[in-house]
């Protein structure tokens, strides 16, 4: 027989938030184990305690719509996981502080500016999604997952740090799980929540074990970099304009919004290197940065999409010599790589210096380059992104997000078809951010609490 631990792959919010509701349902934090590849304060940000999340932008969006598909599992009871996550986050700051973030709530999805905006995205040809978002900002989200480090700890669950997990399988009533150095753990019940940088050991763990998947869309694009006054029509409204496409028949849209924020670069497994952004609300620059994506559903044949994303990744990665590649928007335009000399004549500098000036059609496939650059111009509409398509905007690459392979069948309580396995978070394509992966671990979290009673 298994003993009777929980053992939790994968250290990132969906990971940490199972740990702790588990803990909050009455489970003996003792037999907790959590596994997690990275370090505490890790390089990469990708991996180490806290994960994708503890290096992320903090804007906690609270939508059942927005940043993952939980709702298709857990149904309505979405909406009340969505303010058990706001306590996750608010609950480890400050008391003090709570007030001003929860006063948040509701300011940027106002229905008058909403509607506003609305009208100017008909007028283009676009879609506006509202949100409400509370956008927690870098600094604040660190100390959370700082928190979360130490009431973990502190409670006396066991953090392993720096263990990769290489395989588990199912025996003796319970669940192995493998790690690196050779060591094997028994669990009784596993939670695999290994993240977009984890999707390829899950993919193979999911064919070791036999258990049937389907493909999810991947996303891959650019990183746009303007003038924050440029932006603040939409900023000062709504933070991050969501705001979506239908181009040539595909789907194509904004993502992660960073106002007065600027590029940074993410590392993955086998040495590839992405970017993303952030903001340090006390660190403004004066620019804004966010992801231009274009969303590709690969089916039969075609059995790991994320190996397309990677394709683009490791050929971006190619030619900016394992560097980002940065390109202003007319040679965009103009089908023509960047140079040094046409950055110094850009109207903005790079936020990311070690970016290279290059040209991302070359590694970009052409119907994403033509998708975006049509949505590109969509946005710079009167009332949306005026003056977007001018020598005050800047192209970085690569941009990709791929949560594509999931388990065929997961129950309301994200258990697969196997008894006591159970997923969330990025990894495995249940969702796409920090709000929802840690609902997602949360109702794992609860149900494993409420089978050891
Ligand atoms: C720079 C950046 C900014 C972002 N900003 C925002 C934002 O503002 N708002 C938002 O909603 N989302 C944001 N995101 C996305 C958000 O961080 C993710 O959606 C979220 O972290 C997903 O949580 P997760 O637990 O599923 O996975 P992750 O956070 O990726 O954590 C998974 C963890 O599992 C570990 N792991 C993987 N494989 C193994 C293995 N084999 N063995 C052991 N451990 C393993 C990884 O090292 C990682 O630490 C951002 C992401 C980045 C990178």
């Amino acid at each position: 027989m298994g003993d009777d631990r929980f053992v939790i792959i994968g250290g990132g919010p969906a990971g940490i938030a199972a740990a702790i509701s588990t803990i909050n349902a009455g489970f003996p934090p003792g037999r907790i184990t959590l596994l997690e590849k990275g370090d505490r304060n890790d390089p990469s940000r990708t991996s180490g305690f806290g994960g994708a999340g503890a290096n992320s932008d903090g804007k906690l969006v609270l939508e059942s719509a927005i940043g993952g598909e939980l709702k298709t599992w857990v149904g309505e009871r979405i909406e009340g996981l969505l303010e058990d996550v706001l306590d996750l986050y608010l609950d480890f700051l400050a008391p003090s502080e709570r007030p001003a973030y929860e006063k948040m709530r509701g300011r940027f999805s106002d229905p008058a500016a909403g509607a506003r905006i609305q009208q100017a995205c008909i007028r283009a040809g676009l879609e506006y999604i509202p949100a409400d978002i509370i956008p927690l900002g870098t600094t604040a989200c660190r100390r959370v997952v700082d928190g979360w480090y130490d009431f973990l700890i502190e409670r006396g669950a066991q953090v392993l740090l720096n263990t990769r997990v290489t395989g588990f399988a199912q025996g003796n009533g319970g669940w192995s799980v493998t790690s690196e150095s050779g060591e094997t753990l028994r669990a009784r019940w596993l939670l695999a929540a290994p993240g977009r940088s984890g999707h390829a050991f899950l993919v193979r763990a999911l064919a070791e074990n036999g258990i049937p998947t389907v493909n999810g869309p991947i996303d891959v694009g650019v990183r746009v970099e303007t003038d924050a006054q440029l932006t603040r029509p939409l900023t000062d409204a709504t933070w991050e304009f969501k705001l979506r496409g239908l181009i040539e028949g595909s789907h194509v849209r904004t993502f992660c919004v960073c106002p007065e924020g600027s590029v940074l670069v993410e590392r993955y497994d086998e040495d590839l290197l992405a970017v993303n952004g952030q903001t340090l609300p006390e660190h403004p620059t004066g620019r804004t940065n966010f992801a231009v994506l274009h969303t590709i559903y690969l089916d039969d044949p075609c059995d790991n999409p994320a190996q397309f994303a990677q394709a683009y990744i490791r050929t971006a990665n190619i030619l900016g010599a394992r560097n980002a590649i940065v390109q202003t928007w007319p040679k965009f335009a103009e089908r023509r790589r960047s140079r040094a000399s046409d950055l110094r004549d850009s109207f903005i500098t790079p936020t990311l210096a070690s970016a290279l000036p290059g040209d991302i059609r070359l590694a970009l496939n052409a119907k994403s380059c033509s998708v975006i650059e049509a949505f590109m111009r969509a946005l710079d509409g009167p009332g949306l992104l005026e003056g977007l398509c001018s020598n005050r905007t800047l192209l970085y690459a690569p941009e990709a997000k791929f949560y594509t392979v999931r388990p065929a069948q997961l129950s309301a309580e994200l258990e697969s078809e196997r008894p006591e396995l159970f997923f969330a978070g990025d990894g495995s394509g249940i969702t796409r951010g920090l709000v929802q992966a840690s609902a997602s671990g949360i109702v794992v979290g609860r149900e494993v609490a409420r089978r050891a009673q």
